[in-house]
């Protein structure tokens, strides 16, 4: 604060901060090819991800179908809370059981029954296959495909259906891996493996086609248990939503505030991260001071202070931080007590985010990157001829009304909302899949060009150069007609 030995003007002897379009990465000595690149990082103390990008607590970027879709290309998706804490754990228990290797919830078939009845239920239940269980002890004595039926090779459909099952089955314990699994139907010709306790009652299933599914995600992002990994994010006074989300199995819990420089958000922040065992993520903040504030309990800090697509923070406030100074001076602290870095919001190509990590970020955080895919929520819209899906941001009238409101600590009735963010549209993309190759891909080719393997090696050999106005005119293409659209560059971005 001013005083009488501090004259008010001293206030407009202002440092000065930078964001993406100032800054570029010096190019340096390269020894490598930018496939070999290697993006694994940390994106709190205890999770690591094979590739460093996170998509937003939104309700246009994150649901379910959301985070199975990034855990299995190896990020992370973080799912917002616009929904009631039970609807919540249900979203992370589907993303938790997604790709589940041991299928839990079997679809079994009972001795009396016929040949005909089991026939139809595997129908109805769209299944191939069951494991046949005696009622009583719950013990496996054998197992019905579709093989066995269909053709009726020698058994009527009126016969019961213990006349028809082998009843030589292939199990195994539930300490099973997916390889042994995979050599154990390869051995045997099956395709299914029950899985039973030491007193061969039935506790899951296994089947070839959920071995091979997984092993098309190489990189995904999964737990000690194999299960997929999954976000949430948590308001910053919601103990009891943050206690559930733990007891469904969040990995990381994400205290979703505006402003998380605030004594009260801070301490609730604390009570959150003693009561649960999910790693708990702090954020968003802006500065040194903010982070000194918390580096001592929280697992991971996020940092982003108005620099969202959707976000009128800056202007509705007059308050922010553009971002590679936000991200810098938070990671010099955070670094110093081996806490990871999310830079979120901001992010329009995969330039902004190489460079967010070269300002010392581990990770990043893309809302409007990902919303016009088809794994976000909402529909296609049709304008103009031209496809797009809804993107708001959380502090937009619509979103706050939906129960967003407090993440800017604000409880007013719909009609005093002070929103900080706007509800719009952007152009449908597609899947996810592709949006993330072309992001992780320009990231490696960033690497390359500093001639760093890894991101820890990247975070320490990149260099900046500041950019003028012209430079960054040079930048973008210029002085041409677009005629083809790239996958990768949209000048309205
Ligand atoms: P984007 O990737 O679209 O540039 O930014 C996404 C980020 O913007 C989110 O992860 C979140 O931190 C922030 N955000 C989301 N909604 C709002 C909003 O309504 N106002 C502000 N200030 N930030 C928002």
């Amino acid at each position: 604060m001013a005083n009488d030995s501090e004259p008010f003007s001293e206030k407009l002897r202002v440092p000065e901060a930078l964001t993406f379009d100032d800054v570029l990465l010096r190019p340096k000595e390269s020894r490598m090819e930018p496939d070999e690149a290697d993006t694994a990082t940390r994106v709190s103390k205890g999770v690591e991800l094979n590739v460093p990008v996170l998509t937003a607590a939104m309700d246009t970027v994150t649901e379910s179908d959301m985070a199975i879709a990034m855990a299995r290309q190896g990020g992370l998706g973080v799912l917002h809370r616009n929904m009631d804490a039970d609807r919540m754990a249900a979203e992370i228990g589907r993303v938790k059981r997604y790709d589940e290797l041991i299928i839990r919830n079997v679809v079994t078939a009972h001795p009396e029954q016929t040949v005909r009845e089991v026939d139809s239920m595997m129908d109805h239940k769209g299944v191939s296959g069951a494991p046949v269980v005696d009622d009583e002890t719950g013990e496996v004595l054998g197992i019905i495909s579709g093989t066995d039926i269909r053709p009726y090779l020698e058994v009527g459909e009126s016969d019961a259906v213990t006349e028809a099952m082998t009843d030589e089955v292939i199990t195994a314990s539930e300490d099973v891996t997916p390889r042994e699994a995979l050599e154990l139907m390869y051995d045997h010709k099956i395709e299914r493996v029950p899985i039973v306790d030491e007193a061969n009652r039935l506790v899951g299933l296994i089947t070839m086609r959920g071995v091979l599914k997984r092993r098309e995600y190489d990189d995904a992002a999964r737990d000690e248990d194999g299960h997929l990994r999954v976000g949430a994010a948590v308001g910053p006074f919601e103990v009891d939503r943050a206690e559930a989300a733990d007891e469904a199995g969040a990995d990381v819990l994400f205290i979703d505030c505006a402003h998380a420089h605030n004594a009260n958000v801070i301490d609730s922040a604390r009570e959150i991260k003693a009561t649960v065992e999910a790693d708990v993520v702090v954020g968003n903040i802006g500065t040194r001071e903010a982070a000194e504030a918390v580096v001592d309990f929280a697992d991971g800090v996020k940092v982003g202070i108005g620099p969202g697509s959707i976000c009128t923070t800056r202007v509705v406030t007059g308050a922010g931080m553009p971002q590679i100074t936000a991200v810098s001076q938070v990671a010099d602290v955070a670094s110093q007590h081996d806490v990871p870095v999310i830079a979120d919001g901001g992010i329009r190509y995969s330039g902004d985010a190489i460079k967010a990590i070269a300002a010392g970020a581990d990770a990043v955080m893309l809302g409007s990157y990902f919303a016009g895919t088809d794994e976000a929520p909402g529909r296609v819209i049709q304008m103009n001829g031209k496809k797009y899906k809804q993107y708001r941001g959380m502090g937009s009238v619509g979103a706050m009304s939906e129960g967003g409101g407090e993440r800017y600590l604000k409880e007013d009735d719909e009609d005093d909302y002070v929103p900080e963010g706007v509800e719009a549209a952007t152009p449908y993309k597609g899947s996810l899949a592709s949006e993330l190759h072309q992001l992780v891909g320009g990231m490696q080719s960033g690497m390359g060009y500093v001639g760093a393997e890894t991101i820890p090696e990247f975070k320490q050999r990149a260099e900046f150069v500041r950019i003028s106005a012209a430079g960054q005119q040079e930048s973008h293409p210029h002085d041409v007609m677009i005629t083809d659209e790239a996958p990768n560059y949209s000048p309205d971005s």
